[in-house]
């Protein structure tokens, strides 16, 4: 029977993402700080991770679909290596980027589409192309393209993440992982 619907449900503000361990964190800080120097808004280090799919606000019974089409995912382990600046004009968002997409992420972020899209949600049209914003509201500075120090990191797991906008920035909490 189809689970009923309370409108007045609160919604939550989910996405699916990458969370990086402490160290892989630093370096991307790191990275951050050297190429960024004080212009932009850089991303607080501990809200650094990098984006697989975006829910939006949804009500709870999106959110217990969007968990069980995780549930089904089955992908491997791999290991991404950021090695080279970006930059989104519009936005004027800085980005790491890496030369080359493992297939399994591919394919771990094709299997969430999938799974998103018979939850209701409208899939990202574009190809996926990784990329872990450092920091928004920048200024064009000459050497974006250019690469930076390679940052391995290996990922095992993906997580299910709600965010909050404060005033003082957004707030992310892990809300379920699920082991590769
Ligand atoms: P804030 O919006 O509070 O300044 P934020 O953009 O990090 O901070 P969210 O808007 O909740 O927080 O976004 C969470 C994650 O999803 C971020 O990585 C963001 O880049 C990404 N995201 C947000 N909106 C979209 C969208 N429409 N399509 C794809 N990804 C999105
Ligand atoms: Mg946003």
């Amino acid at each position: 029977m189809p689970e009923k619907r309370d409108p007045s449900a609160p919604r939550q503000r989910l996405f699916f993402a990458l969370w990086p361990g402490d160290d892989v964190r630093q370096h991307f800080a790191a990275v951050a700080s050297k190429s960024l120097k004080r212009r932009g808004r850089r991303i607080p280090p501990e809200n650094l991770h990098l984006t697989l799919a975006f829910l939006g606000p949804v009500p709870p019974e999106v959110r217990r679909c969007a968990e069980d089409a995780a549930d089904g995912v089955a992908a491997s382990p791999f290991t991404l290596e950021f090695n080279r600046l970006g930059f989104f004009p519009r936005p004027r968002v800085v980005w790491s980027g890496c030369d080359h997409t493992p297939e399994a992420l591919t394919l771990l972020v094709d299997a969430l589409r999938r799974g998103l899209s018979g939850c209701g949600i409208t899939p990202e049209a574009r190809p996926y192309r990784a990329h872990l914003t450092l920091a928004r509201k920048a200024s064009v500075e000459p050497d974006f393209g250019a690469p930076h120090a390679p940052i391995h990191w290996p990922v095992d797991a993906f997580h299910l993440l709600e965010s909050k906008t404060h005033s003082s920035g957004a707030q992310y909490k892990i809300l379920r992982s699920w082991p590769l």
